[in-house]
C-alpha cells in the first residue's frame, strides 16, 4: 500500500522541478510502488479531481470549512488561521506553517496509505443534508490528525479543489508507460484510450490489469469522448492548398453537445464533458426514439427563427428557455442539434473510419430538433469562399473545411477540421487566450478598479503559457464589473508556474478564464513572450468562452501562421 507521505513528499519534489523529463522520472518511480487496486485514485488526486468531471462528483470543500478544520487540528484560533491565510495566501501553505508550530500534539497519529485519503475525500465530497458541514470539516481534521505539516499543505489544496502540482496529463501518460516498460512504447495506446474515454483513472486501473487492455480499448455510451479540435486557416485559397478537396460545413456558433444513447437511455455532455441532460429534455426524447440500440454522436445546439431565416446564439436561447419555459420558447426559437459526427453506432467505433463513411451515418439525421448539418463537396476555393460568404449572411459564424480521409481524432487539434472564421471589424480574426492576471482602474476607470486582463496563448513547443495582450476594452463597464468580480475569486499569490511574462500585473489570477480576444494586426513587441514576442494590437474581448477549457486556447504556431499570413 502507497503510503500518502510518500505521495506528498513527491508532490513537493515535482513543485521544485520544471523540466518535464525529470517529472516524467519522478513520477514513474512512484507508480512503480503502487499498486492496481490504488493507481487510479493516485492518477485522480494527481490531476487534482475525484473523479472525471462527467461523473458529477466535485471537490471543492468551501474554505470556511477548511480554516476550522486546520484550527481545530492546529489549536490556533479561526482567526489566527485567517490572519496567516491573509499574509500566506494560500490555504495550504497556512495549513503547514501552523501544524508545524500546533499548539496542541495529536493524541493518536496513524499512517495514511492512498485509498484511505482519497475514500475520506470522497465522503466529504459526497456529505449532503443537514449537518454536512460539520461532518465535513470532522473528516478533513480526522485527515489533518493523522498528517505531516507537508501531507497537510497537499490535503488542503486537494479538498479545495487546488492541488495545482503541475503535472500535465501527457506527463502521467509519459510516466505510465516509463512505470511499466522503461520506455514510452505504450505512450500512443494510453494517449487513445484516455481520449476516447476521458478517465484517467479508468485508463490506468486497466493498464495495471493487463497492459493488452489498453491496446483494444473500445469507445462506448457514457464514456464522453475528448472532442477533436479543429486548426485554422484565414483564407480559401489556404485551406485547397492544404487538404484539397474537402467536404465544407456550415460552422454554427451554438453549443458543442455529445449525445450518447444506449437502449431508452440517453446522455448529453457538453464540450467540457460536464453532463448537460437536464438542459435538454426535448432533445434527449427525440434522440431516445432513434432507432439506433446504441450511438454517439456529436453536434452543435442553437435557435433558429425560420421567419427571420436566421440563427440566433445559444446563450440567447438559454435566456429565453430559463424566462418563459421550454415550450413557449421552442416557438420563438426552436433549438436544432446540427450533428455533424458520428463516433459510434451500435457496437461499432467509428473513430478510425475515414470523415467521407462517418458522413453517410450525419446524412441519416432527419429529426424535427437533431438534423445534419449541411455539406458540400469543395475542390476549387472560389466556391468554398461562395459558401463562407453565404454562411456568414445567415448569420453563422464562417464554415468547418473537412478533411475527407480523416478519422476523428479524439481530444486533438488536427488540420482534419479547419475552421474559417467571419473577421470582426478590421480584425484579421479572433483568438482564444486565457487570463493570467488583471490590473486596477486608472481615470475614469478607476472607480470600478479594473483596468483589463494580461491574457496568454499556448506553446506547444515548450509547454509554456505565453502573454500576447493586455486587453481593456471590448466589454460595456456592467461586463467588465461583473468580470472582475470572477478574477477576484481566482486571484493567486504568484503568476501561473507555466506562464512566461515580462511585464507585471496588479493581481495574478489561476489560468482558469478563456475570452476571445478580437484585434487589428499581430506585431512584435519586447513586453510579450508569445512565439518571436508577437502581440496584439488594439485587442478587444469578444466574449468569455465558457464552454472552452484552457487546454483549447490558440496555439503560438498559429499566431505565427497569422502573422506571416498578415505580411504576405
Ligand atoms: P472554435 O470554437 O472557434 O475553435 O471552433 C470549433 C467549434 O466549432 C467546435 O468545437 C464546434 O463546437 C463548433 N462547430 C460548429 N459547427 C461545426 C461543424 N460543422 N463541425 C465541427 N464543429 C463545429
Amino acid at each position: 500500500m502507497l503510503l500518502f507521505s510518500t505521495v506528498a513528499a513527491v508532490f513537493e519534489q515535482i513543485e521544485k522541478k520544471s523540466g518535464r523529463l525529470e517529472m516524467t522520472g519522478i513520477l514513474a518511480e512512484l507508480f512503480q510502488k503502487t499498486g492496481k487496486e490504488e493507481i487510479d485514485k493516485l492518477v485522480y488526486i494527481m490531476q487534482g479531481i475525484l473523479m472525471p468531471p462527467y461523473k458529477g462528483v466535485d471537490l471543492g470543500m468551501g474554505e470556511r470549512f477548511a480554516v476550522e478544520a486546520i484550527s481545530a487540528t492546529s489549536g490556533y484560533s479561526v482567526y489566527e488561521v485567517d490572519r496567516h491565510y491573509r499574509k500566506s495566501g494560500d490555504l495550504g501553505d497556512t495549513a503547514e506553517e501552523l501544524l508545524k508550530k500546533r499548539k496542541q500534539t495529536a493524541l493518536f497519529t496513524s499512517e495514511m496509505d492512498v485509498g484511505y485519503v482519497y475514500n475520506v475525500m470522497m465522503k466529504i465530497a459526497l456529505a449532503g443534508g443537514s449537518g454536512s458541514q460539520d461532518l465535513k470539516i470532522k473528516y478533513l481534521t480526522e485527515l489533518l490528525n493523522n498528517a505531516s505539516p507537508m501531507e497537510a499543505r497537499f490535503l488542503v489544496r486537494y479538498v479545495l479543489a487546488r492541488l495545482r502540482i503541475g503535472v500535465g496529463d501527457p506527463t502521467i501518460l509519459d510516466a505510465l508507460s516509463v512505470a511499466h516498460t522503461g520506455d514510452k512504447s505504450f505512450r500512443n495506446d494510453l494517449e487513445r484510450a484516455y481520449n476516447v474515454c476521458a478517465d484517467m483513472g479508468l485508463v490506468a486501473k486497466l493498464f495495471y490489469e493487463d497492459p493488452v487492455n489498453i491496446k483494444k480499448f473500445r469507445v462506448g455510451p457514457f464514456k464522453p469522448l475528448m472532442p477533436a479540435l479543429a486548426e485554422r486557416l484565414s483564407t480559401p485559397d489556404a485551406i485547397i492548398e492544404k487538404i484539397g478537396k474537402c467536404a465544407v460545413e456550415m460552422k454554427y456558433d451554438g453549443f458543442r453537445l455529445q449525445c450518447h444513447k444506449k437502449g431508452k437511455t440517453v446522455e448529453i455532455y457538453s464540450r467540457k464533458l460536464e453532463k448537460m441532460t437536464h438542459m435538454f429534455p426535448d432533445v434527449v426524447e427525440e434522440i431516445r426514439r432513434l432507432k439506433y440500440e446504441e450511438i454517439i454522436f456529436e453536434g452543435e445546439a442553437l435557435a433558429y427563427n425560420r421567419k427571420k431565416n436566421r440563427f440566433f446564439s445559444f446563450q440567447q436561447t438559454m435566456h429565453r428557455r430559463r424566462k418563459h419555459g421550454i415550450a413557449e420558447a421552442s416557438l420563438e426559437f426552436p433549438l436544432y442539434v446540427f450533428v455533424f459526427d458520428v463516433l459510434y453506432i451500435d457496437g461499432k467505433d467509428m473513430t478510425g473510419t475515414a470523415y467521407r463513411e462517418r458522413r453517410k451515418l450525419v446524412k441519416k439525421f432527419r429529426g424535427k430538433i437533431v438534423k445534419a448539418a449541411e455539406s458540400k463537396l469543395v475542390s476549387k476555393a472560389e466556391k468554398l469562399d461562395g459558401i463562407f460568404r453565404d454562411a456568414l449572411s445567415r448569420g453563422l459564424e464562417g464554415i468547418m473545411a473537412k478533411d475527407l480521409d480523416s478519422p476523428y481524432n479524439a481530444g486533438k487539434r488536427k488540420f482534419a477540421w479547419i475552421k474559417l472564421k467571419k473577421s470582426y471589424g478590421k480584425a484579421v480574426d479572433t483568438v482564444d487566450c486565457v487570463i493570467v492576471g488583471y490590473y486596477l482602474g486608472h481615470g475614469q476607470r478607476a472607480e470600478f478598479e479594473f483596468g483589463g486582463v494580461l491574457a496568454a496563448v499556448y506553446n506547444s513547443d515548450n509547454g509554456k503559457l505565453q502573454t500576447i495582450a493586455k486587453v481593456a476594452t471590448g466589454f460595456s463597464e456592467e461586463e467588465m464589473m461583473e468580470l472582475r468580480e470572477m478574477l477576484e475569486e481566482i486571484r493567486a499569490k504568484k503568476p501561473p508556474s507555466n506562464l512566461e511574462y515580462k511585464i507585471e500585473v496588479d493581481f495574478w489570477v489561476e489560468p482558469k478564464y478563456v475570452i476571445e480576444v478580437a484585434f487589428d494586426e499581430i506585431t512584435v513587441s519586447s513586453m510579450h513572450t508569445a512565439g518571436k514576442g508577437y502581440a496584439l494590437r488594439f485587442p478587444r474581448i469578444v466574449k468569455i468562452r465558457n464552454d472552452k477549457t484552457i487546454k483549447e486556447i490558440t496555439n503560438c504556431h498559429e499566431i505565427e501562421d497569422m502573422f506571416n499570413l498578415q505580411r504576405s
